[in-house]
Order: structure tokens, then C-alpha cells, then sequence
């Protein structure tokens, strides 16, 4: 670690907010991952220059939001972790525009909407990233996706310079845009909603919420659906159908409630977790000839 680069960081955020090896198990729904060297939380003003720091440093940095797709290896993350996270004042609405900062929860921000009668966002009341993550993963669920909604997305590219990219421009498709390709950094966006009666947006959040509860083994830790769907089949179905319901490596298993899903049933390690994966693709394309990719990202030393 370059401790120059550090003393410059903790000048621009503070001493205390540089958090040194810091447990990345603390920061992923999968409650896995070993140490970042360094993690941030920056307020929005700060990000430009920390950028450009690690510019002029060549100290190499990774953005996360709510960790809720991620898979952290066990030897952590080298360099710098930037967490976006949610502050109250970065929201504001519009007419039926509302403009909301990327660490805002998906949940949060589809509550507000809810709050001042603006229907659109139900469908990510239930997925549990911040409004950047969702951006990056073109987030969607039980028809609605980010790419319905969004209108501008506000970045930062690697210089730390700012830009305002379209939908279109943002090459918004299956669990993917262009955001990861390009190294942008998502500090904002704008969604279009449409008024409507709170009672009833808020029933149908409710409607999702319970499907959810339903299906998802949400009372263990996961990053949700593992693998992406493969065209013209369902990852859960596939990994049914190949025997592999409640099949283990260590900690980490198939769900028994939702084969879609792997869990940490509690003292996993991201290797269980990427064996498991391994295991299940090689096994589903042995036996049905399909290969499934994974949906989470994998991040640092395994
Ligand atoms: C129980 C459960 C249910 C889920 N259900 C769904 C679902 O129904 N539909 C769905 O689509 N997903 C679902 N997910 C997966 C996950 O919640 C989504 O992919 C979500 O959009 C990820 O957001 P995040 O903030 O957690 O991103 P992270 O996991 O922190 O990061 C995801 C990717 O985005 C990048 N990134 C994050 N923030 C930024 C930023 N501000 N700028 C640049 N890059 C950034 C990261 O580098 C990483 O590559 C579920 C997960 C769980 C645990």
C-alpha cells in the first residue's frame, strides 16, 4: 500500500473514514469476503478528487453499492473499495421526475415514490441494492426493469470527470449496461414515474413483497439468483431437474426452497461458494448441454 497516496486520502475524507483491512464479509449480503486494504463511504462532493487521486497514483479502486451481488473472494480486495452509500438529502422529486443519489437504497427510494403518490418502482421494492448497483445490473423483477424507469444517469469516468448519459446511452440490456465496460463510477440518477394512488402502489409492493417471501430462502444470506437466465430456460429449473436441490461444497449450498439461489448457510467461504458454482454449471451442462453464467460478480483474490 502506498502510504503517501493514503496520507492524501485520509486528507480529503478524514482520518477516521479510511477503514484499513477492512472484513468485506461486513459489506455482502453473502456475508463472505476477506479484507479490503483500504474502504471508503465519501459523501458525492468528495468522489471527483478521490478519483483523480487514484489517477495520479495508479491506485487501482473498485466501486460497490449494497454488496448484493457480489462475490468476494477469501483474500479480499486489493487497492480501494469506494462504497456508495445512502444519505437522506440526495432525493428530490419533480412533477413525476425524481432524481435520487446512488447509495439510496432500491427499497428506500420505492418507498418515497410511494410516499408522494409516483408509481413505477415496485417492482425494486424487494431487490435489496442501492439505486447504482441497480443501474449497473439493469435490475428487474416480475416485469419491470431500471430500463423502464430510467431517464439520465449522472457518472464519473476514471479522471473524475462528470458526464450525463441517456437511457439509451447506457446500452441497457439482460443484467448489464454499459457502466462496468466503461469504468464509470453512477452518482445519480433520474427516474420517470406516474402518478398514482398511494394505497394502491403500496398494495402492490406489498403483492411482491409476499411472492417474495414465498419463493426466496431470504432468512439466509445470499447475492439472490446466482447464475443468469439462460435463453429459453430457467437457471433454477435447469439445477432442479440435474438433482442438485440442497446439493453442498462446505458452507455454501443449493437452496432447498429456490434452486436458483445458493446460500451461506452460515460459515461459507467464497471458495465453497465458487466451487459450488462450478459444480452446478459443469453438472447442468453434462446433462442438458447448457452452460450457465454466472449472475453475481466475482471481485478480488480468491
Ligand atoms: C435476496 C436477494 C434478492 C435479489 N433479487 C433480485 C431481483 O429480483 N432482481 C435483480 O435484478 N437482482 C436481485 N438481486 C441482486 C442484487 O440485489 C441486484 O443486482 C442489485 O442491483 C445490486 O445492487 P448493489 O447496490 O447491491 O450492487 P453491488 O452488489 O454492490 O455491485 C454490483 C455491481 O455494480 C457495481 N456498482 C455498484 N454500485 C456502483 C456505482 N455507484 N457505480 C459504479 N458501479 C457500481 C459493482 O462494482 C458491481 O460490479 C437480489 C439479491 C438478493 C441478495
Amino acid at each position: 500500500m502506498d502510504q503517501q497516496f493514503l496520507t492524501e486520502l485520509k486528507g480529503i475524507v478524514g482520518e477516521q473514514a479510511v477503514l484499513e483491512n477492512e472484513p468485506m464479509s461486513r459489506h455482502t449480503t453473502f456475508r463472505v469476503g476477506g479484507p479490503a486494504d483500504m474502504l471508503i463511504q465519501p459523501p458525492k462532493e468528495k468522489l471527483a478528487e478521490i478519483l483523480k487521486l487514484c489517477g495520479q497514483y495508479g491506485q487501482s479502486y473498485c466501486v460497490i453499492g449494497n454488496g448484493s451481488n457480489l462475490l468476494v473472494g477469501d483474500k479480499g480486495i486489493r487497492g480501494l473499495v469506494i462504497e456508495m452509500v445512502s444519505r437522506e438529502d440526495e432525493f428530490s422529486i419533480d412533477g413525476e421526475m425524481m432524481t435520487v443519489g446512488a447509495g439510496m437504497l432500491l427499497s428506500k427510494a420505492a418507498h418515497l415514490a410511494a410516499g408522494v403518490g409516483l408509481s413505477g418502482m415496485e417492482f425494486a421494492a424487494g431487490i435489496p441494492g442501492s439505486i447504482g448497483g441497480a443501474v449497473v445490473m439493469n435490475a428487474g423483477a416480475y416485469g419491470g426493469e431500471m430500463k423502464d424507469i430510467l431517464r439520465t444517469v449522472t457518472v464519473l469516468d476514471g479522471a473524475g470527470r462528470e458526464k450525463r448519459l441517456t437511457a439509451e446511452e447506457l446500452e441497457l440490456g439482460y443484467r448489464k449496461s454499459c457502466i462496468l465496460k466503461n469504468g464509470y463510477l453512477v452518482t445519480e440518477a433520474v427516474v420517470g414515474l406516474k402518478k398514482d394512488d398511494r394505497e394502491q402502489i403500496r398494495a402492490r409492493m406489498e403483492e411482491l413483497k409476499q411472492k417474495r417471501i414465498e419463493k426466496q430462502p431470504l432468512e439466509y444470506p445470499s447475492a439472490g439468483s446466482t447464475f443468469k437466465r439462460p435463453e429459453g430456460y430457467f437457471a433454477g429449473k435447469l439445477i432442479m431437474d440435474a438433482g442438485l436441490r440442497g446439493y453442498r461444497v462446505g458452507g455454501a449450498q443449493i437452496s432447498e426452497k429456490h434452486c436458483g439461489f445458493v446460500i451461506n448457510t452460515g460459515n461459507a467461504t467464497a471458495s465453497d461458494i465458487r466451487r459450488l458454482m462450478q459444480e452446478v454449471s459443469d453438472e447442468v451442462e453434462r446433462q442438458f448441454g447448457v452452460r450457465l453464467e454466472p449472475e453475481v460478480k466475482l471481485l478480488g483474490e480468491f
